[in-house]
């Protein structure tokens, strides 16, 4: 694809701040994204204020068939997701409004917000959405790939409580997607990522929260074989308790040189003894850090360290002992062949697992659909995430190609067993080499297309704008 040298842009009167590289602004703007492997040099940094000003300024760009990636939070762990080396990368951090409107309980969110921004508004009027835990997260990237929350158990995936999105087209018209008004974008931009245009604003059912409980136990590696079984329980009983929640994460951790389980627990009410967690404080642990406190407050608490090389691959199994156990078995020899290429001390390597019940697609299925599939999950599953996190580049090429082994492995495992493998791929987890948008299944990826194709003809976001998941081609 040919490119338009930047100083043609220059000329072009483009309406947002335009950032050059060395500028201050654009190096501060390149060392915000998430994970060193983000932090590409694109040729310009834009940073439009409204929708008006991104819709001139996205003609311009389309005309001169410039490349360029779409940014909100820079969270996202694939290489090139959200920022390019030889384009410009459209930031939409200016775009952050917030506007609480008491008579509907709805909230309107620039895309360009952080979730602790989003929090901390709300948390005025006693109310919170269903966003990002790491408050440090995007509002754009996280809606638009699914959103898994505190509250998903209960209100289904983040991106099932919007109720309007304000999107910049491809030839910069600027459309309101809600449930009367196109409603079939509406729809494909649950889950569907930045195939059809870019979102300025979302509208967001917001619910009454006060306080939450919530926390973390750290406990030694010989409770895992326990913590299996614990956590398929956790999830058959989730149905009749939906406001509480769990992560199990069984990493490395370079300060102890060893593998240990650690369970994040939250209750959405604020309730300190619900009995669905008596077994798992009876557990043995190495330390615990549980409290009441603000949904605000908790999103500001570390989860991983930024300003390393990190990747990640997802999958989503059945809920059973046994693939929970292959896991975490497998993580340990991931372990040691990370050990033998790199001092110890210089990473880190997770895997998460999720309750994914299947009253989340009866939540999403009520609050009108997305397009990610996840109803045709035929038993209650569990969404696994492998990461990895190194401190130089030459590390992560070695522990990148060993994840994505490691996953393979658990993939064919799962495989053996019936029904364990299942075909949904979570869009916010995945690695850059997983089919995500084909793993919604063969609808979906039919209404993605034929959205595409009706609000942007010239295919402007599957040709420019290369970073993240691309639509995949129809079967005939
Ligand atoms: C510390 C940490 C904690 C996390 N916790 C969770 C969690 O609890 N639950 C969960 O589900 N995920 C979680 N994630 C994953 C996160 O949701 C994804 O990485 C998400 O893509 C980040 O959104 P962003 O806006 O920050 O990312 P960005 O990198 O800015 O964008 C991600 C993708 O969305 C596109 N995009 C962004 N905004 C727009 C827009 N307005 N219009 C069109 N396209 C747009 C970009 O082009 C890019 O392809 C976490 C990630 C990190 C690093």
């Amino acid at each position: 694809m040919a490119l338009t040298p930047p100083p043609a842009l220059d000329d072009a009167g483009l309406l947002s701040q335009v950032l050059c590289p060395a500028e201050v602004a654009y190096e501060e703007r390149v060392a915000s994204y998430w994970s060193n492997t983000a932090k590409k040099r694109p040729t310009r940094i834009l940073r439009p204020a409204s929708a008006e000003e991104l819709s001139r300024d996205l003609v311009t760009l389309v005309n001169a068939r410039q490349l360029f990636a779409v940014r909100s939070g820079g969270h996202s762990m694939p290489e090139g997701a959200s920022n390019i080396e030889d384009g410009v990368t459209i930031d939409l951090g200016l775009i952050d409004q917030i506007v609480f409107d008491k008579e509907s309980e709805t909230v309107q969110v620039g895309s360009g917000c952080l979730w602790n921004q989003v929090y901390g508004e709300l948390q005025k009027h006693n109310r919170a959405v269903v966003g990002g835990r790491a408050g440090s997260v995007g509002v754009g990237g996280f809606l638009l790939g699914g959103g898994n929350a505190w509250l998903t158990a209960q209100r289904g995936w983040a991106c099932d409580n919007i109720v309007a999105a304000e999107v910049v087209l491809a030839d910069g018209k600027i459309v309101s997607a809600n449930r009367s008004d196109h409603a079939d974008l509406l729809q494909v931009l649950k889950g569907g990522g930045n195939n059809f245009g870019i979102v300025t604003r979302f509208t967001l059912t917001t619910v009454p929260l006060d306080q939450v409980w919530a926390g973390i136990l750290v406990t030694p590696k010989d409770t895992i074989p326990k913590i299996c079984r614990m956590t398929m329980d956790f999830v058959t009983k989730i149905k009749q308790n939906t406001e509480n929640n769990l992560i199990i994460v069984i990493g490395y951790q370079p300060d102890l040189k060893d593998v240990t389980a650690i369970v994040l627990v939250v209750n959405t009410a604020g309730v300190t003894d619900d009995p669905i967690f008596d077994e798992w404080k009876e557990l043995p642990r190495i330390t615990e850090m549980i409290k009441t406190t603000s949904l605000y407050d908790l999103s500001f608490e570390a989860t991983l360290p930024k300003d390393h090389y990190t990747s990640w691959f997802t999958l989503t199994f059945k809920s059973d002992p046994r693939i929970m156990l292959k896991a975490s078995e497998l993580h340990d020899e991931l372990v040691a062949s990370l050990k033998s290429f790199m001092p110890d001390g210089d990473f880190m390597s997770q895997c998460t697992f999720q309750p994914l019940p299947m009253i989340i697609a009866q939540q999403s299925l009520r609050a009108g659909g997305n397009i990610m599939g996840v109803e045709d999950n035929k038993s209650d599953g569990i969404l696994f995430q492998v990461i990895v996190i190194m401190k130089t580049e030459e590390q992560h090429a070695f522990a990148y190609a060993q994840a994505k082994g490691y996953v393979e492995s658990l993939k064919e495992f799962a495989q053996s067993i019936e029904g364990g493998l299942f075909r949904w791929l979570y869009m916010n987890y995945a690695d850059k080499s997983q089919d995500v948008l084909t793993s919604y299944g063969p609808e979906n990826v039919k209404k993605m297309r034929e959205a595409a194709n009706h609000y942007d003809p010239d295919g402007v976001f599957q040709k420019l704008c290369p970073g993240g998941w691309k639509l995949p081609e129809l079967d005939d």
